[in-house]
């Protein structure tokens, strides 16, 4: 059985890019793998500030950067404050909540390996083609009928 992208060995990950495979560095890429919210630098902070309490938020911040730089990590959804990031880098779609900006894995073949049309080498040129479901989620669907009760 093949692993999925998203389960590679970190430690190995970074050996290929050049990387040191600190604790820190672990541990903060393991937060957002184990992660399906699509966190931003400040939400990993948060959560591994209890169990690390030498790390700071720009050592977060600073780290997400790399990864991104690195291709480890994408960046996921475009969020007015924060730049939040997605640990699984193979080819998947999300649904995105226009409400409260909740982030969603979906895995739906039709839309994996979808080609950009000829037309778009006009505007610049395509790298990747991302499939994304917009709506609102149902907690906040919940939330707006119990608005208007
Ligand atoms: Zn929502
Ligand atoms: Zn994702």
């Amino acid at each position: 059985m093949s692993k999925p992208v998203g389960s590679v060995d970190f430690a190995l990950v970074c050996r290929l890019n050049g990387l040191k495979a600190t604790h820190q560095r672990m541990e903060i890429y393991r937060e957002l793998a184990e992660s399906n919210e699509h966190p931003d630098a400040g939400t990993i902070y948060m959560r591994l500030r209890k169990k690390m309490p030498s790390l700071s938020f720009d050592t977060v911040y600073r780290t997400l950067r790399v990864f991104e730089e690195k291709g480890i990590v994408a960046p996921a959804g475009i969020s007015k404050d924060a730049q939040r990031y997605d640990a699984k880098m193979y080819e998947h779609q999300h649904f995105v909540c226009v409400k409260c900006g909740l982030i969603r894995d979906v895995l739906c073949e039709a839309f994996c390996g979808l080609k950009a049309p000829d037309s778009i080498s006009e505007i610049g040129e395509t790298h990747s083609v991302r499939v994304e479901f917009r709506g609102v989620c149902e907690k906040c669907s919940e939330k707006r009928a119990k608005e208007k009760k």
